[in-house]
């Protein structure tokens, strides 16, 4: 998409002069406004627009060479880039409507200078069982933190009071600096050191909170953990942290996960792990064993020759995908248990079948071993 020419942004002819085109900005600056026009995208597209074109038609130099060259002549120079921020633009009305962020009939956008206290976030743990995070779980955390005063109502000022405005910065929440560079005089603004950027001093503190605004106090908060949420996962909770000073706005809570250990299970991703051991003989013959699944039991059949190292697979048994994307397995590892002591009856009845035909060992390819899985898995 081709750049509007900078003249026809602010309706000015060619051969406009630099009142002219201060003239143009000035009413277009008013008109499309973004505290005249809140929410709407396209009077901000306006507003930008006319303050890039203004960047550029004001400064002899730079539009000479967009005279000359266009919009291709502004490019690398830093200079009336759609990059211009709000600030950028902000900066150019001491200029063009005098004086220190020109008080004439320009209320909106001083209020907009002004700094809004933010409150801090907060941080808790939750600690989660597996089947919290299975299924997911509404916690109800008690926490100590900032809250609005309700003795001021957040304002910090003493029932009856306001704050008057500040001496300092004239309750432009902002001091303003002519500095000279060379490409001409520059006006720089930062916060004021008095009010804090505010605008305002408060003359007769509330005495609940010393003027601040906000006074230490409990709160329940209720978090809804969604399922699938992982050890160290982080969730952020807005307008839920410490109140911001003086009616400001509050900061976030964030919520770190911690995944308790289950006593039985292993999560791996998404998927549960569980050791079972059964028998030799159970092995031989097949079996039915119960097993532990994330909220309950089930049972699950051993068939006869079932190796030690199968891995039987319950599918959906594991823990539902955070993004939503399926479910986990709860996948069973057979472990063939070899008894430690025999007595001597049983030692004898092994000694029977240890030259048995059918007890030497001659694994097929279905009985792949741990090593042989490693490999496949690493291929
Ligand atoms: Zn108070
Ligand atoms: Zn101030």
């Amino acid at each position: 998409m081709s750049k509007k020419d900078y003249y026809d942004v602010l309706g000015v002819g060619k051969d406009a002069s630099v009142e002219d085109i201060k003239k143009a900005y000035r009413k277009m600056a008013i008109k499309y406004h973004p505290d005249k026009n809140p929410d709407n995208k396209n009077a901000e597209e306006m507003f930008k627009e006319a303050a890039e074109a203004y960047e550029v038609l004001s400064n002899q130099d730079k539009r000479s060479r967009y005279d000359q060259f266009g919009h291709e002549g502004m490019r690398g120079s830093g200079m009336g880039g759609s990059h211009m921020s709000m600030d950028d633009i902000f900066s150019h009305f001491g200029d063009i409507f005098g004086g220190a962020f020109g008080g004439s009939g320009f209320g909106g956008g001083q209020s907009s200078r002004r700094r809004v206290n933010r409150g801090s976030n907060l941080r808790v743990k939750v600690k989660l069982s597996l089947s919290d995070v299975a299924h997911g779980v509404e916690k109800k955390i008690k926490l100590n933190k900032y809250k609005g005063c309700d003795s001021c109502n957040g304002s910090g000022s003493e029932k009856g009071s306001s704050p008057t405005t500040c001496p300092t910065c004239h309750g432009q929440g902002q001091v303003s600096r002519i500095t000279n560079t060379f490409l001409g005089q520059m006006q720089t603004a930062s916060t004021c050191p008095q009010c804090g950027g505010s605008g305002e001093q408060i003359t007769n503190k509330c005495k609940e909170c010393h003027g601040n605004g906000i006074v230490k106090g409990e709160e329940v908060v209720t978090i809804n953990i969604p399922a699938g949420v992982a050890d160290g996962m982080q969730l952020s909770v807005g307008g839920k942290g410490n109140a911001g000073a003086r009616g400001g706005v509050p900061g976030d809570l964030i919520v770190l996960i911690e995944e308790k250990e289950d006593s039985e299970l292993v999560r791996d991703g998404n998927n549960v792990l569980y050791d079972l051991y059964v028998n030799f003989a159970d092995a031989a013959l097949g079996t039915t064993s119960e097993i532990p699944t994330i909220d309950s039991k089930a049972r699950i059949k051993i068939a006869p020759g079932t190796q030690g190292g199968k891995v039987l697979r319950l599918k959906g048994k594991g823990i539902p995908d955070v993004n939503g994307y399926g479910k986990g397995d709860l996948l069973v590892n057979v472990n063939i248990w070899t008894p430690r002591d025999l007595t001597k009856e049983e030692a004898k009845m092994m000694e029977k079948l240890r030259d048995s035909k059918n007890f030497k060992p001659s694994p097929t390819s279905k009985d792949k071993s741990y090593f042989d899985r490693m490999r496949e898995f690493f291929s």
